[in-house]
């Protein structure tokens, strides 16, 4: 047999950011240093449970490397590859608007960064790979039901076209987990499973926030130094002009993001700032969900249903915030910290306006988005949310309904209660009367038009309750449901023939049930 073709590292963040000086996992404060030289835990019994072709191509593995024991025993932790250099890094974050000091990567463990044939970095992160510096109390361990979420929601999303990180492969571990999912003492062993993901940067906010709530502003200069020149080398200048457009470089991809997440109905549920990307990438998929009946006060976290901070409609608010938390953090690094970085955070409402009046004329089929069409898409909002009406098929419907003569047909599936359906019918008709004046001022071709709105409107999304069905199978060892969601969610905006199963409402059994309406962060 043939040896492995086996990937180049060039580890950069090791190589140029200051480390700890004690290695291994013992739980400490980590001052002055980036990182902690950490190796992942072996397991008792790796096993490829399911990857993405995709990223696998794009990183030079093919079917017969992916097959290979090696590639598991790697993505497990139980063996290396040249050139690897394991580490946590270290980072604090503001916890549901609190500072919370320093957290770090608690159970991922970064293998390297990759430089692929076409000359892209990724950085390879194990979740799940055992304990770090970082992991407190906690067992740097993840479940199999968390480690599916994660994989598959990340993928699904970068083929909606949503800022993401990536992941490459799934694993079982053959050990158990002890977990309390709900946190009331019920904690049950679960299967163990590594989610091996993938990013250009793993960098988040909360990197920046802990050298500046320690006042260590060399570490910090450093940091945004390297993460200008690893992540954003599009930008050039330097000193003070490079930093203020660095900082506004991510309120525009931050802003990009979050009108993407409004767009397509997904709900984070963690927006943490130690779970917010430099880059604008959607990551830390923990207790997110996907909005099934429209409803912008819903948050699919648990620990969030008392305030419900990280509800679907806050968040363009929340990240913000959270941006405002960033600016801080960065302001040591200015003489006059207040101009650059308020034109940095007025550039993120700008560009998330600009977002939302994208939102509005996609999805509705118009050639551009008018000040009164927003208010179109507010009363429609309103009406979706009283009608108890599921957006994913609205929308979706919406593109199928004819504006010559507009009637309701093409959207009968998208109605959870007969009675609501019924109280809002009318005002849904008139609606969609006023919709079809608008759209006749445009004077598009309806196949064009609605070749346009299904491009925006996806047919198939992660709903909460589909993942749950395929957990609950993949927990009986049966990974076909898996399978069959990483194909369906591969090709979201088209009609797959076959595939209607993947594109209903939530069932009524859902409603209420753990992990597709009310999701917890044990993970
Ligand atoms: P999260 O809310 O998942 O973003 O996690 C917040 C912090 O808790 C991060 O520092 C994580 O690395 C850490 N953490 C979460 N779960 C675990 C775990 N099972 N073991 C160790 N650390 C964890
Ligand atoms: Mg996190």
């Amino acid at each position: 047999m043939k040896a492995m073709a086996r990937p180049t590292f060039d580890n950069a963040f090791v190589r140029e950011l200051p480390g700890d000086p004690e290695a291994g996992s013992r739980v400490r404060q980590v001052e002055g240093a980036a990182w902690s030289a950490v190796e992942p835990t072996p397991v008792a019994a790796p096993k490829l449970l399911a990857w993405s072709r995709d990223m696998a191509a794009r990183l030079g593995f093919g079917d017969e490397e992916l097959q290979s024991g090696e590639f598991a025993r790697v993505f497990a932790g139980n063996a290396s590859w040249p050139g690897m250099q394991p580490f946590a890094a270290n980072y604090g974050g503001h916890q549901f608007g609190h500072w919370a000091g320093q957290l770090g990567d608690g159970r991922a463990i970064t293998l390297g960064e990759v430089v692929a044939a076409d000359g892209a970095r990724w950085e390879l992160q194990l979740k799940g790979a055992g304990r770090t510096p970082y992991s407190r109390t906690a067992d740097g361990r993840a479940v199999l039901r968390s480690s599916i979420r994660e994989f598959l929601c990340s993928e699904a999303m970068h083929h909606l076209g949503v800022p993401t990180t990536r992941a490459l492969c799934l694993l079982g571990t053959g050990e158990p987990v002890l977990r309390d999912m709900f946190y009331d003492g019920h904690p049950r062993e679960e299967p163990g499973a590594i989610v091996c993901r993938v990013a250009p940067s793993f960098l988040r906010f909360g990197n920046f926030e802990l050298p500046y709530s320690r006042g260590d502003l060399p570490l910090l200069r450093q940091l945004a130094d390297f993460c200008i020149r690893r992540d954003f080398p599009h930008l050039g200048g330097h000193g003070e002009a490079l930093y203020a457009d660095w900082f506004r470089d991510t309120c525009m991809r931050t802003a990009a993001m979050v009108g993407h997440w409004m767009r397509v109905g997904f709900v984070h549920g963690v927006m943490n700032t130690d779970n917010m990307s430099i880059l604008g990438l959607t990551i830390d998929y923990g207790p997110y969900g996907w909005i099934d009946d429209y409803d912008p006060d819903w948050t699919p976290n648990t620990t969030d249903a008392g305030g419900r901070r990280y509800r679907f409609g806050w968040q363009p608010r929340i990240a913000g915030w959270n941006l405002l938390q960033l600016a801080n953090a960065l302001s040591p690094l200015f003489a006059d910290a207040a101009p650059p970085l308020q034109a940095g955070l007025d550039a993120y409402g700008e560009a998330f306006a600009a977002a939302e009046r994208d939102n509005v004329a996609r999805k509705l089929g118009l050639r551009e988005c008018r000040d009164e069409d927003l208010a179109l898409m507010d009363d429609l909002q309103a009406l979706l949310k009283e009608g108890e009406v599921d957006m994913t098929l609205w929308f979706r419907g919406l593109s199928q309904v004819d504006m010559q003569a507009p009637s309701m047909a093409p959207l009968e599936e998208a109605f959870y209660d007969a009675g609501k359906r019924a109280a809002t019918a009318a005002a849904l008709e008139a609606w969609l009367s006023r919709l079809a004046a608008r759209v006749r001022e445009d004077a598009v071709e309806p196949a064009e038009r609605s070749a346009a709105m299904d491009a925006a409107n996806p047919k198939y999304v992660l709903r909460n309750y589909l993942a749950q069905e395929a957990i609950d199978l993949a927990e009986q060892g049966d990974l076909s449901g898996v399978r069959a969601l990483q194909e369906v969610m591969a090709r979201p905006y088209e009609e797959q023939p076959g595939r209607q199963a993947h594109a209903r409402r939530r069932p009524d059994w859902a409603r209420d049930r753990a992990g597709c309406s009310m999701l917890s962060c044990s993970s």
